[in-house]
Order: structure tokens, then C-alpha cells, then sequence
């Protein structure tokens, strides 16, 4: 092959004299690696162009030709036009281009190509050499999707920003919803190829002068000049048409995408805020529900705010032993006689000015942030302690603490219970653990355990807020529970509607059937509980009717006859 190479070149042409540096440099790079003789217009070609494009020989004549296929279709003008820029350079110009290609995979990734023209002994261009390199091998791309990188993006978009006084366009964010499940389901690999095919799919519905940019993770972005709103949201519904594809491949897969947009100028006008704004604007689309654009938005983005002020000062707070949080309790009556039989400990919080705020309003943040744990215990410990004071006066006086899902699922949540009941010296049944569903179970087998060995324990298990999201007879089918709490939603209602009597009525019966009692929330007034005690044959009632939640003290003053 080498001499045949020698002899097809010539003696005296220069490609001859380069090829054994050429050779040398090929065996230790990624890179693609071409020189081309001015005069003859033979291209010496390295060897991983035959491997990875089927390329005939290592010496081409018509090179840009064989590589165009290769080529995005949207990037192919700007390969043709860096060709022809280095036809007309001069002697040690170098040219830049950066373009989309397909790897040896068979899928496109950004690459960049660098050539520079060398002179022969009279300083006439006699040479042009060329190098292309995959970016992800130098951080400017996603090493997965091969898509240009969150720095590449900055820097495009400045580029974009810095190009013409009043530019206006939007700054788009796409994250994938469910992408975590799918990982955790299927295995990264499988995420990764899922990554790879939406990379592909978005690419092809873009308008051709828009790039897209992988971010981290699973999000994605891109900015488009001179844009209506209309028009984003024809351009994310093709999105998620894409999604909808992905579900066919494989049909248990349900993974949907959201959006996030802000406008330069009038959102902001400057790299870092338009970036930090179309994130904020994607979070608002998810809490919206997830599957749908949302735009940037200034109250969106103060009620944000707030929510990690708050979150920080939540820290702080944990970090000194829960020193701002406290529990009311709100009285449960015995049905049947209106007797206190015990009370549902109830977390708020002191804001900074003192206010007290709702556990709705933290509740969820704490969750996500996983605070809940060290929080979790806090109400455990205290709930406990509390409760064995009262049951100095109530032996059997019960507590009810909301355990969010994600307790359930920490490792350690069961010793913890196990050495609080212990230290405390309380008696087991005379503890209730209130779950509040608020996610899908990953680790059903694990969780199920805990359920299991909570009720070894002895602890009463209460379904919170039944026939409320995730608190379904699926979930009781799972889990056998001892008591089942109906949310204030089925009781508001009941006087005016023989419809609502009616399905608390049967769901009552239905829960009694297989052996649960059954708590009511929200019970407001003594017509609704009489209906409740004497028709439904309700167990236990809890509601403002009977009290509202209360300091310890005050709790103790009200019953403590
Ligand atoms: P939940 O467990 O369903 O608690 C009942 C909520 O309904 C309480 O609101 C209570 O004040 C309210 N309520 C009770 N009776 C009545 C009534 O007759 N009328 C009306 N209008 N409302 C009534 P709160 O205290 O704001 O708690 C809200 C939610 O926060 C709780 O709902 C629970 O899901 C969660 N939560 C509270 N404390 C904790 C906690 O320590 N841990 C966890 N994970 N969640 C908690
Ligand atoms: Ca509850
Ligand atoms: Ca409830």
C-alpha cells in the first residue's frame, strides 16, 4: 500500500514528502486529519476517514464532495463556504468552522475544523491542512447527546446578544420530567440512548438556523431571535410530539417534557439573568403540571424566590435543632360519644418577622429538599414526648404524626422510631403514623417492609387524605392499613348533596368491611357530624367543630378538665 501510495502521489510532490510525519501523527489522535496538495488537488486522507466514512483510498481528489453527506444538512453551507475561504487564503491564514457530523455511531455531534495553508520554497500556497476534532473530547459538547454544551451555549448566546443593539429573541429551556424514573427503571444506558434519540428528533423539527444545546443532565436549550410567543409554542408542541414518539418505542415509558422561556430585552438582557430566568420560567411550567411551556414570570419568580429564602432560613433552622418550627395539635373525638380520645400533631413554622406560616407552604419544599428527614424526626421526638406527658392524665390518649412517603423510604427511619419509643417508654399502639402520599413509590418491596415492621411494632397505620392523589384503593391493595382518614372535600358537602352523603356513606361501609376504622376530617358543624355519627357510623371525627389545632398549652387548658 505504501509504495502504491508513493507511486500514485509522485516522487516530487509534496503530500510524498509529509506523508511520514502524516502517518506519525494519525496513530496518536482522535482526530481527522487531511492535507491537500494545491496544485494536483489530491487529498491525503488519515486512515480513520476509510474507517468510520467507508472513504475509497487515502488519496481523494474530490474531497469536500465525499464529506458532505456526511455532514448535517442544515451545516452544510458553512463547511462549503470555510472550503472555499481557504481556497482564496493567504499563506498562514487559518480558518475556523464548527458543523455538525456523523459519528461512528451513526448519529451527529459537533466537530471543528481547522485548516491553514503552508508555502513552498518561494512562499506560493502549496498546501492545506486540515484537522477535525470532535468537541465533546474538548468540553465544548455533551459527551452523550454530542450536542454543544452549556458553555458553548453562554457563549453563543453572547455572541447573539452582543451582535446588534436592539436584538430581541428567547432563550428556551427543555427538561425532561420523568428522566430520573426512566434511569432508575430501565438503567443509564438506556436513559443515555433515550437522550440520544431526542437530541436527534428535536434537531430535525428546529428551524434550520437554530441550534440546539444540551445543558446538564436532561435539559436541553436553544435561543431563537426575532420570536413571537406563538411561535414557541408551535415549536415546543412539535417537542412534544417527539416525546410522544419516544413513548411508542417502548410503551411503558411515560416521560414528557416541559418548557421554560424569557424574552430578551424585555425579561432581561444579559447572559446569566436570561438563563437563570428561563430555568425559573421551566420550574413554573412544571409546577403548572408538567407537559407544557410557561413563560417567565415576575410573581412566578418572587413567590420563587421567596421559597429558597425560605428554604435557607429552613436550614439554619434545622441546623440548630428545629429552633423554629413547633406542633399544634388538633383534638380526634371517639364518634360515638364525642370524647377526646387524642390529637393529630400539626408542624408550622416561625417565619423571620415572627409570623407563623402553614405547613402547605413548606411542606412540599421540604420534601424535595429531603429537609423532611431531619424534620421528620423532630416531630417524632417531640409528638412523643408530648404524648407521654398527656398520658400521665389519658393512658391511652393517641398521637397522630404525618410521616411523609419519603421518611418511609430513608434506611434509618425505622431504628430512629424503634430507640424513641424505647427511650420515651411509650406504648406503641397509642402511636399513629399518618402517611401523606405525595410521590410515586420506587422501592415498593422496601417501603412494604417498613410497613410490615411498623406494625410489628404495634404502631397504627392511617392512610391521610383517602381518595386524594396517590391515596387510592390501588395504594390500599399494596398496604394494609388500620385506619383510613376521608379528606374535608367528601364532608363539605354532604349536607346539601344526597350524592355526597350517599359515597361517604358506602366508603365507610367499604372500609369497615375489611376491618379499618375510619377517621373525618373536617368536620365544620354538628349537623355534619350528627349525619356522620348516626347514619355513616363514622369512628373517630376530627374538626374545627370539636377544635382547631392548638399549642400545647392552650390544647391542655381546653382539655384537661
Ligand atoms: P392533613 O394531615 O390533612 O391535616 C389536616 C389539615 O386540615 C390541617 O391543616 C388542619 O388544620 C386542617 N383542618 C382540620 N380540621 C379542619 C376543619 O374543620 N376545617 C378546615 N377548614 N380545616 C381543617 P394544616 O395544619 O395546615 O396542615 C396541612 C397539611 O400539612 C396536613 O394535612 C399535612 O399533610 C401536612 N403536615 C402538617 N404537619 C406535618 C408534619 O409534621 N409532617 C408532614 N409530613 N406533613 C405535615
Ligand atoms: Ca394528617
Ligand atoms: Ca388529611
Amino acid at each position: 500500500m505504501g509504495t502504491n501510495l508513493f507511486l500514485q502521489l509522485g516522487d516530487d510532490s509534496p503530500l510524498s514528502r509529509i506523508k511520514t510525519y502524516f502517518d506519525a501523527l494519525q496513530n496518536s489522535a482522535d482526530e481527522y486529519f487531511f492535507v491537500s496538495d494545491l496544485n494536483s488537488g489530491q487529498v491525503l486522507l488519515s486512515k480513520n476517514f476509510l474507517r468510520d466514512f467507508n472513504f475509497p483510498e487515502e488519496i481523494v481528489e474530490d474531497f469536500a464532495t465525499l464529506l458532505t453527506p456526511f455532514i448535517w444538512h442544515d451545516d452544510r453551507e458553512l463547511f462549503e463556504s470555510a472550503m472555499s475561504e481557504i481556497d482564496s487564503a493567504n499563506p498562514g491564514d487559518e480558518v475556523f468552522c464548527e458543523f455538525r457530523m456523523l459519528n461512528r455511531n451513526g448519529e451527529y455531534g459537533w466537530v471543528n475544523l481547522r485548516m491553514t495553508t503552508g508555502t513552498d520554497e518561494f512562499g506560493q500556497p502549496e498546501l492545506v491542512a486540515g484537522v477535525i476534532a470532535r468537541m465533546d473530547l474538548k468540553l465544548k459538547a455533551d459527551h452523550v447527546t454530542g450536542l454543544l454544551n452549556r458553555n458553548a451555549f453562554e457563549a453563543a448566546l453572547m455572541k447573539e446578544l452582543n451582535s446588534s443593539p436592539n436584538i430581541h429573541g428567547a432563550v428556551i429551556f427543555i427538561g425532561l420530567d420523568n428522566f430520573q424514573i426512566i434511569n432508575e427503571t430501565y438503567g443509564h444506558q438506556f436513559g443515555d440512548t433515550t437522550l440520544k434519540h431526542l437530541a436527534q428528533d428535536i434537531m430535525n423539527i428546529l428551524p434550520p438556523d437554530i441550534r440546539l444545546y444540551k445543558l446538564d443532565n436532561d435539559m436541553f436549550a436553544f435561543f431563537v431571535s426575532e420570536v413571537y410567543p406563538e411561535e414557541i409554542e408551535i415549536i415546543f408542541s412539535s417537542i412534544q410530539l417527539c416525546m410522544r414518539e419516544i413513548r411508542n418505542i417502548e410503551d411503558t415509558i411515560y416521560c414528557t417534557a416541559s418548557g421554560g422561556a424569557a424574552f430578551y430585552p424585555n425579561d432581561a438582557d444579559d447572559v446569566t439573568t436570561l438563563m437563570r430566568y428561563a430555568e425559573v420560567a421551566l420550574e413554573f411550567a412544571r409546577e403548572k403540571g408538567r407537559d407544557q411551556i410557561a413563560f417567565f414570570d415576575s410573581a412566578f419568580y418572587e413567590r420563587w424566590r421567596y421559597d429558597i429564602g425560605m428554604q435557607n432560613l429552613m436550614q439554619n433552622s434545622i441546623a440548630r435543632g428545629c429552633e423554629d418550627f413547633f406542633l399544634c395539635y388538633q383534638p380526634q373525638v371517639d364518634a360515638k360519644t364525642g370524647k377526646l380520645l387524642g390529637a393529630e400533631a400539626l408542624i408550622r413554622w416561625y417565619d423571620r418577622d415572627g409570623t407563623v406560616v402553614a405547613p402547605m407552604q413548606f411542606i412540599p419544599m421540604l420534601e424535595k429538599s429531603r429537609m423532611i428527614i431531619p424534620v421528620g424526626h423532630w416531630v417524632i421526638e417531640n409528638a412523643v414526648t408530648t404524648a407521654k406527658r398527656w398520658q400521665e392524665y389519658m393512658p391511652k390518649f393517641e398521637v397522630s404524626v404525618n410521616i411523609s412517603l419519603y421518611q418511609l423510604e430513608e434506611h434509618t427511619f425505622y431504628d430512629f422510631v424503634k430507640d424513641c419509643i424505647e427511650r420515651h417508654q411509650i406504648d406503641p399502639s397509642t402511636l399513629v403514623f399518618e402517611l401523606t402520599e405525595s410521590h410515586n413509590i420506587y422501592d415498593w418491596d422496601f417501603v412494604n417492609k417498613q410497613f410490615q415492621a411498623f406494625h410489628d411494632l404495634g404502631i397504627k397505620i392511617s392512610m391521610d387524605d383517602f381518595g386524594m392523589g396517590y391515596s387510592n384503593l390501588a395504594f390500599l391493595k399494596n398496604f394494609r392499613c388500620n385506619q383510613i382518614k376521608i379528606d374535608k372535600i367528601f364532608v363539605d358537602d354532604v349536607l346539601n348533596s344526597n350524592y355526597d352523603r350517599q359515597l361517604i356513606k358506602h366508603v365507610i361501609m367499604l372500609c369497615h368491611s375489611v376491618g379499618m376504622e375510619v377517621c373525618i376530617e373536617g368536620v365544620e358543624d354538628e349537623a355534619t357530624y350528627i349525619y356522620l355519627r348516626d347514619v355513616c357510623n363514622a369512628d373517630i371525627i376530627q374538626g374545627f367543630y370539636f377544635g382547631y389545632p392548638e399549642t400545647e398549652d392552650v390544647f391542655v387548658k381546653r382539655f384537661k378538665q
